[in-house]
């Protein structure tokens, strides 16, 4: 451990205790993030922050993630119509055999509110993926009551 590294780990539990976000928005004390930011990390991400050990390091990776989505060229299109995405999709890759060139675990299409499918609290799939994780070519649903 190198003396810098320390001091960028206390410089993130300065940020911790303090009221602002790295965004420049306020956030709560005790808080990494603000809720906006917050909002926008994907839930391993989330998961990481609350494990003490490595916690600086996800902050890291979490400023990052947010660093590369807010930049405008991280700002894709939908995959599917030309709305700005506003969530990348959370299905598995193997389902998405076009995307394998990261090693992300995730499928990550870039979709808008309208083509992503809310399948919990901050997990969205995209068309392909839902046609992927469907057991079977599921009939319509619904509109029985
Ligand atoms: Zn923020
Ligand atoms: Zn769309
Ligand atoms: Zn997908």
């Amino acid at each position: 451990m190198t003396r810098q590294l320390k001091q960028a780990d206390a410089e993130i539990y300065t940020e911790l205790a303090g009221t602002k976000c790295s965004c420049g928005r306020r956030k709560g004390a005790g808080k990494s993030f603000c809720w906006q930011c917050w909002c926008k990390l994907r839930s391993a991400m989330k998961r990481a922050l609350y494990d003490e050990r490595g916690y600086c390091e996800s902050v890291r990776q979490a400023k990052q993630f947010l660093r590369e989505r807010e930049a405008p060229s991280a700002r894709r299109r939908c995959k599917w119509c030309s709305a700005w995405s506003t969530k990348l999709c959370d299905g598995p890759r193997a389902h998405n055999p076009a995307i394998v060139s990261h090693q992300r675990k995730t499928c990550d299409a870039p979709m808008c509110d309208e083509h992503a499918k809310s399948i919990g609290p901050d997990r969205d799939l995209c068309p392909d993926c839902v046609k992927a994780l469907a057991p079977s070519p599921v009939p319509e649903q619904g509109r029985l009551l």
